[in-house]
């Protein structure tokens, strides 16, 4: 069995040195005394930015720090090869939380998603019909309080979750404008995603009259993906009563001791904002009418998802570690096995 394991607790941008490949020996069965396992072979891992906050020592966070030694958690879409749960049976697919390895013992059932729907991608079950999916549709439908002809701005919005808030805005007749760290990117979310209007962040000397160029009239809803300076900058183009929904802030993540401070944060009170955080856990109930809303769009081509798919078990360090350069263009993914 081979396994991606974490060398060693990470401290500033993570390496892909920071991780190891290792094999060891596997019993393809759910050992006796095991209650609701499954044993899976893992297909599509997902590679996903909350995960460096795990490479760090934490306490107090809803997601535990890794063991160093042990392998990388994170989602995936796997086959179910042994089962002492009678609701999941072999050859059954599911997501959910599971090892960066070949095959992963997973002890508690709780939590394991089925998947009913095998006319789609199976790996979109990392993205679009998976964790990000259903965060993009719980933060946007549910924390930001969207009303039609608002204006929407999202970070880092070309990724898994940001292009899937943008097009579902844009269909709920929202004015949108993402911002992305390269021009391929930004080009991507004006021509493929349709959003009104997009710009490259790491081109503009000054984020404050970039927004101003883009939301002459100010933001209604911000969706904060990267927090810091773009964030300081989002609050001071906000309008009365906006709405930003907290889904992360990638910019923190690599410095969690000395996180960066926000200088306008003062706007919350003179304009009357609600400024809410969100975990997408405390959503999942919503998976099912999330799959029933979206399947269709999918199907009828109102809603396009981007991947970039990397292969081999062995590539995902280098994957993940990607995230925070942004070489990832859309939902980052890796194969481990097609089938
Ligand atoms: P992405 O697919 O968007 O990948 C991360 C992207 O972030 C990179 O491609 C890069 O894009 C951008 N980025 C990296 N470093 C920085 C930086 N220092 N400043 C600005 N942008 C940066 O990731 P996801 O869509 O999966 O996640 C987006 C956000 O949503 C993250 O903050 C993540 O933690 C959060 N999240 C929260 C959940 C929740 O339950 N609250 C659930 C899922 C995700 P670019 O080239 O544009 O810079």
């Amino acid at each position: 069995n081979k396994m991606i394991v974490l060398k060693d607790y990470v401290k500033g941008s993570p390496k892909e040195s920071d991780m190891l490949l290792k094999t060891s020996a596997v019993e393809l069965r759910v050992p006796d005394g095991c209650h609701n396992a499954v044993l899976v072979k893992n297909l599509y891992l997902s590679c996903d930015p909350y995960m460096r906050t795990r490479m760090h020592k934490i306490e107090g966070s809803y997601a535990q720090s890794y063991e160093p030694g042990s392998p990388i958690v994170g989602y995936g879409v796997c086959r179910v090869v042994d089962s002492s749960d009678p609701n999941f049976k072999n050859g059954d697919l599911i997501w959910g939380l599971t090892g960066w390895e070949e095959y992963s013992l997973i002890k508690s059932t709780e939590g394991l998603f089925k998947i009913e729907h095998t006319d789609v991608p199976l790996s979109y079950y990392t993205g679009i019909l998976g964790m990000p999916g259903t965060t993009a549709y719980c933060g946007f439908y549910e924390v930001c309080s969207p009303k039609k002809g608002d204006t929407v701005f999202i970070s880092a919005a070309s990724g898994a979750v940001g292009q899937l808030v943008g097009q579902f805005a844009k269909l709920f007749g929202c004015y949108v404008v993402g911002s992305a760290g390269s021009k391929d990117k930004v080009d991507l979310l004006k021509n493929k995603f349709c959003f009104d209007d997009a710009f490259n962040y790491k081109e503009e000397p000054d984020l404050n009259a970039a927004l101003k160029r883009c939301f002459p009239n100010g933001i209604d809803i911000y969706f904060e993906n990267v927090g810091g300076k773009m964030l300081d900058a989002v609050l001071g183009n906000m309008n009365m009563k906006g709405r930003i929904a907290v889904c992360g802030m990638i910019s923190q993540y690599n410095n969690l001791e000395e996180p960066e401070g926000v200088k306008n944060l003062l706007c919350l009170v003179l304009k009357r904002v609600r400024m809410e955080g969100f975990i997408v856990v405390d959503y999942y109930h919503l998976y099912p009418k999330y799959l029933e809303m979206v399947l269709p769009l999918i199907k009828q081509g109102k809603i396009t998802y981007v991947e970039d798919v990397a292969e081999g078990l062995e590539s995902a360090p280098s994957a993940l570690v990607g995230l925070f350069s942004g070489r990832n263009v859309g939902k980052q993914v890796v194969v481990v096995a097609r089938e």
